[in-house]
């Protein structure tokens, strides 16, 4: 969120910062999602986030284009696997049209297995939902934060918001673990962190409480066992498990969901991956029998609200952008919009820039060609990344200052071998820095 705001405010003349505790952008929550691209059909109708994921899918499927982020809309199948879930496609269907989404469509369980032929036995139907989509979760927050670089902000990283004192004209001064910064406009997207910042800042209304959300990611000869995204339907509390292929070239099954404790307990249990492995065995019985690459957590900031915390306290000159739990990614574009809209009519002057940079990132997905395709020496054999394409990550405007860092920017130390092979050779390139 804190990048894609920065972006959106860094065409117009303004001076402007980007704090970021940690050692580098994207490496919170917004490393480990499911990485799709919700039309928000699903969305309790009349909410904030259902009117800013859907004008998310919007702005993000051109921006992607245009910063070339890996993104296609495969479409889903929500599957109804009994009596009762079927008879809740009328309520999802009509619940799609009141967001503004018409395209959904009922399918019977023939027409599934036609489209789904691996599909476990059992289903009676689907709703087929032609604009959801997948996404890299890794490209889209560093394109956010290169643009905003390239166009004049200031990003500091290992910078911790420790305090927040109002100054007596208006304005804050923000003091953090590399200096206080003076600023007239203060935007709090401090994800699983934005109900603290929030009361540092003196205001109060909602408090994150972590629900865990546990991944597996298959090796990529599981690829093929799909066509589209299968999802559950969704009950109160949770979308349900899902089974999705990523841009990547792999197939994820998850997440799970349950509330924990600690803000950074991204560790993965027994009895999530057991309760996975059912649910995957269920669906897409060939599954389990792939190997499994990798397994991820991630923690999504839910509050006790049901909406995103979005508040814009226009006196003060300060944004809260908090509790955006489970469709940040898709949404990001749409809260950065409607975050400059709100600064401005609170007082922010926003005059454009007469040229704004744009940006253009490597493509790291397989659903255009990968730079190994045109030659060069590999050093990850698994994700075929090149020499080439690591030193010029290690050159470019945001450079990873640690392996996972690299790893989200290249795919290396990501494929079946979690670096085995090249992970002395990737730490030794890391070592010697650009060349
Ligand atoms: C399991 C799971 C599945 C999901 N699936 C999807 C999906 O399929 N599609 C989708 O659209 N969305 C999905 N989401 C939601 C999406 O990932 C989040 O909404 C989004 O990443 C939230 O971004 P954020 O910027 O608010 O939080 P973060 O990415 O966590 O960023 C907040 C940043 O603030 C920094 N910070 C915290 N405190 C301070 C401080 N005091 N000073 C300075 N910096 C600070 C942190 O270091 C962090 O980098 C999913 C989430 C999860 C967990």
């Amino acid at each position: 969120m804190g990048a894609a705001i920065a972006c959106e405010l860094s065409h117009f003349e303004l001076t402007c910062a980007l704090v970021e505790a940690g050692p580098d952008v994207g490496a919170g929550t917004s490393k480990a999602n499911t990485a799709l691209l919700h039309t928000g059909f699903d969305a309790k109708p009349g909410t904030l986030e259902a009117r800013l994921v859907r004008r998310g899918h919007e702005l993000l499927s051109a921006y992607a284009q245009r910063a070339g982020i890996p993104l296609a809309a495969i479409g889903a199948q929500l599957v109804a696997w009994d009596d009762e879930q079927l008879a809740a496609f009328p309520g999802i269907v009509e619940r799609a049209r009141a967001n503004g989404y018409d395209s959904i469509r009922e399918l019977n369980a023939e027409e599934l297995y036609r489209l789904e032929p691996r599909l476990g036995p059992g289903a009676r139907g689907a709703l087929y939902v032609p604009d959801e989509g997948i996404v890299c979760p890794f490209t889209t927050p560093l394109a956010y934060a290169t643009e905003a670089v390239l166009n004049g902000c200031e990003l500091r990283r290992d910078t911790r918001v420790t305090g927040v004192e109002k100054r007596p004209g208006g304005g804050f001064d923000v003091l953090t673990t590399s200096g206080t910064f003076s600023t007239r406009y203060l935007v709090n997207a401090a994800g699983l962190r934005s109900d603290e910042l929030n009361r540092l800042v003196g205001h109060d209304g909602f408090t994150v409480t972590p629900r865990r959300g546990e991944l597996i990611v298959f090796d990529k000869l599981s690829r093929p066992l799909l066509n589209h995204i299968i999802l559950a339907v969704p009950t109160g509390t949770t979308k349900g498990v899902l089974v999705s292929p990523t841009v990547f070239g792999n197939l994820i099954l998850g997440p799970t969901a349950e509330d924990v404790e600690r803000k950074d307990d991204a560790s993965s249990t027994a009895a999530g991956l057991a309760y996975l492995r059912r649910e995957g065995k269920r669906i897409l019985p060939e599954l389990l029998q792939h190997e499994v690459t990798a397994v991820y957590v991630g923690l999504r900031a839910a509050t006790e609200h049901t909406d995103y915390q979005i508040t814009i306290h226009a006196p003060e000159g300060y944004a809260c952008v908090g509790g955006i739990r489970s469709t940040g990614l898709t949404a990001s574009l749409a809260i950065a919009e409607h975050v400059r809209t709100e600064l401005e009519a609170a007082g922010l002057q926003l005059r454009p820039k007469s040229e704004a940079a744009s940006v253009r990132m490597p493509n790291i997905g397989e659903l255009s060609p990968r730079p190994y395709e045109a030659g060069g020496r590999i050093v990850c054999f698994c994700e075929r990344v090149t020499l080439g394409e690591i030193e010029a990550t290690l050159r470019s405007s945001i450079p990873p200052v640690d392996l996972d860092g690299l790893r989200r920017r290249t795919r290396v130390l990501m494929g079946r071998c979690q670096g085995f092979y090249c992970g002395a050779r990737v730490a030794r390139l890391m070592e010697d820095g650009p060349q």
